[in-house]
């Protein structure tokens, strides 16, 4: 295995996701009852591509039976590709945090049910954020909904320019007079 320059220096090793597990422990002690979270995260993958400056998670962290109730939300700036021009965009997304881990829910049944497993007292910040930024995924970004998109016979943005296929199509009476042009010829 070849060593790159990328295995070397602090830049890159401080850019590299990492999960980050938050323990509320202490909300199960007699001295707390709610704790308060604001942590940045940062992703791999898709999810990475999405947000390549990460997101932050601001949220309340409460202690209830067996477990705690997590409260928030995640912000980010998106970078998406418009599903009608194509081109690249951003926007500014936040999104709701609510979660429910309980104790008395076995690992095993994580995939099943509203509440989430609690393991070894602590939230893993990054699996809950990327669920949640998962879901809330756009099927059909657009870049804004006025949005022209691509003409569908030579591919021009139409956000850009017109091209001279869409005249032809748009003008009715370049369209009645290529009729009758076609007619004279066919008489
Ligand atoms: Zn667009
Ligand atoms: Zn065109």
């Amino acid at each position: 295995m070849s060593i790159g320059p990328s295995d070397f220096g602090g830049l890159s090793c401080a850019r590299r996701p990492f999960k980050v597990k938050f323990s509320v422990a202490r909300l199960f002690g007699p001295e707390f009852v709610g704790i308060g979270i604001d942590q940045q995260l940062s992703f791999a993958g898709d999810l990475g591509a999405r947000y390549p400056a990460g997101v932050r998670m601001k949220a309340h962290v409460s202690k209830i039976a067996h477990g705690v109730h997590v409260e928030g939300a995640v912000a980010g700036r998106e970078h998406e590709t418009c599903a009608r021009c194509l081109e690249p965009f951003e926007r500014d997304v936040r999104v709701e945090v609510e979660e429910t881990y309980s104790e008395d829910v076995p690992e095993s049944d994580a995939i099943f049910g509203d509440v989430a497993p609690l393991i070894g007292r602590a939230i893993d910040l990054t699996e809950l954020a990327t669920q949640i930024l998962e879901v809330d995924e756009p099927i059909a970004p657009v870049c804004d909904e006025a949005c022209n998109g691509l003409c569908d016979s030579c591919g021009q943005n139409r956000n850009i320019g017109s091209c001279t296929c869409a005249e032809h199509v748009v003008d009715p009476r370049l369209a009645g007079l290529a009729r009758s042009l076609q007619e004279r010829r066919e008489s």
